[in-house]
């Protein structure tokens, strides 16, 4: 008897849906070494942070000392993946171990990425590699601490495996914890069975775990839709806030409770650039990051075509109250990110919304020529409402329409301190995640340790860490990421 014996970990999206979900086990690693465990999120989800550092808590990390009743899956779901549909994906190197329920009474998931091959694995291995997984703890844990929502990070465990990418790496596995994996691509693989009952006990499982006030209106399906709309559309206009850029936001990547999930090549802008993509595979740029609200919309219209069976008797009335539903994505991801801006600016409540409007656009013409770095902009900002203009001014070379600019936002009388509570002063910058993933690599968990200190705590200055607050030497070059 071991303390993670005692966990209790419920089965219920393996026994409720259980067309979707393929009993499995993890691989069992060679020689599996603790790299980094979230205390503080093992102690939300009632997990004893001592007993999961254990050979027998390595062994749960790893989904390979379970308790006995535990039932791990493999879901499957479809896709649309850079905007070419794949029938049947699926968790090809994950697991969901189960769920459990955290210290606020919300049911999570615990899931495994890594952990061997699956029935899912099509061409791929089955197996993550330290860097990467690292990357996804790192910026998941920087974007929960940012208050936006996301997936979180508990464990990695690195397995002592050897994993062939572009060269031979380390292979580890990352602990996820989410409040579901249901994602439009759940959704997708429902419809397309043609199975309605089966897409019914998951439209009712979601409803269940993400929206229960949506049982009770008129039309639940719908409810459920609306509901997914607004949380996707809150959920982009915060990653455009704050620079971030998903990266692969194929259908699939996308979850019915409105969390980031899956960052693998993602990045966060350094420049205000629209047309920003950093991922090797992207192309075309269908994913950078001026067109995530565009995409999101696409990947939510996809959704609402899965539900249409749901959503009324006939097609013709479906397809109405699908596509009018899908009309409030625009208009809502607006609100949210004009008064995300407005925040950020330390604008008064009582300006005028076109006032605000004209403000905002005038500033981001400037900031488009000029490719400030758009982080640092806006608490230099809050330091020229305290009076010091220089840190902003020396942000732009040709400074007369700056100056113009900041003299009417400064004469609006902009609250500093508030602006000092939604503008982070930290970030996981590019050139200093891909450091620190690469001493991790090497052995030295150190920087990855020094790192996830500031990001988690992205709005308080600490003393002597300058340099994690400037933008990547020119030498750093064009960024690339990769799965
Ligand atoms: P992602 O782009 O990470 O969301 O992955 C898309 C699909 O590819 C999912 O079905 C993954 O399970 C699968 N996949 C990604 N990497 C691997 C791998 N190394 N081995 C097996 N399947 C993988
Ligand atoms: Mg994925
Ligand atoms: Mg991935």
């Amino acid at each position: 008897d071991d303390a993670t014996s005692r966990i209790h970990l419920e089965s219920r999206f393996a026994n409720e849906l259980p067309e979707l979900a393929l009993g499995w086990q993890a691989d069992t690693p060679p020689n599996p070494q603790l790299l980094v465990l979230n205390e503080d999120l093992a102690r939300e989800l009632g997990l004893d942070p001592e007993a999961l550092q254990t050979p027998a808590g390595i062994g749960f990390l790893t989904g390979t000392n379970l308790p006995a009743d535990a039932s791990p899956v493999a879901q499957v779901y479809a896709g649309h993946q850079f905007g070419g549909y794949s029938p049947r994906l699926g968790d090809g190197r994950a697991l969901l171990l189960g769920e459990v329920t955290d210290a606020t009474g919300a049911t999570q998931d615990i899931h495994l990425k890594g952990s061997g091959p699956t029935p899912f694995s099509r061409g791929g291995d089955g197996y993550a590699v330290v860097g990467p997984m690292l990357r996804e703890f790192i910026v998941s844990e920087a974007m929960h601490a940012l208050g936006i929502p996301s997936t979180r990070s508990l464990a990695v465990v690195q397995t002592g495996r050897t994993v062939i990418r572009e060269d031979p790496q380390p292979g580890a596995l990352l602990v996820r914890v989410a409040s579901s994996h249901l994602r439009v691509g759940s959704f997708q693989y429902a419809k397309a069975t043609g199975d309605l009952d089966l897409l019914r006990r998951l439209a009712d499982f979601a409803v269940a775990r993400h929206y229960p006030e949506a049982e009770s209106a008129d039309n639940p399906y719908l409810a459920l839709y609306e509901r997914v709309i607004a949380a996707q559309a809150s959920l982009i206009a915060q990653w455009m806030l704050v620079g971030f850029v998903h990266g692969v936001m194929n259908t699939d990547n996308m979850t019915i409770s409105g969390e980031t999930i899956d960052y693998g090549p993602c990045a966060f802008i350094d420049d205000f650039t629209p047309s920003a993509v950093f991922s090797s595979i992207d192309h075309g740029g269908r994913y950078k990051y001026g067109n995530q609200p565009v995409v999101a919309e696409w990947n939510l219209a996809r959704f609402g075509e899965s539900l249409l069976p749901l959503l009324a008797d006939s097609q013709d009335d479906a397809d109405a109250i699908a596509q009018d539903a899908l009309g409030k994505f625009s208009p809502q991801y607006s609100e949210v990110w004009s008064a995300g801006m407005r925040a950020k600016l330390g604008l008064p409540s009582s300006l005028s919304a076109e006032v605000a409007a004209a403000l905002v656009s005038d500033l981001f013409d400037i900031l488009k020529v000029e490719r400030v770095d758009y982080t640092s902009f806006f608490r230099n900002l809050a330091d020229a409402a305290r009076g010091n203009t220089v840190p902003v001014r020396v942000q732009f070379s040709v400074s007369e329409k700056f100056d113009e600019w900041l003299s009417r936002w400064r004469s609006l009388a902009p609250d500093d301190a508030a602006m000092d509570r939604v503008n982070p002063i930290y970030i996981p910058r590019n050139h200093i995640v891909e450091k620190a993933l690469a001493a991790a690599t090497a052995g030295d968990m150190q920087p990855v340790g020094d790192l996830l200190e500031l990001v988690t705590s992205p709005f308080e200055a600490h003393h002597g860490k300058q340099r994690y607050t400037e933008p990547a030497p020119d030498d750093f070059g064009p960024y690339r990421t990769y799965c």
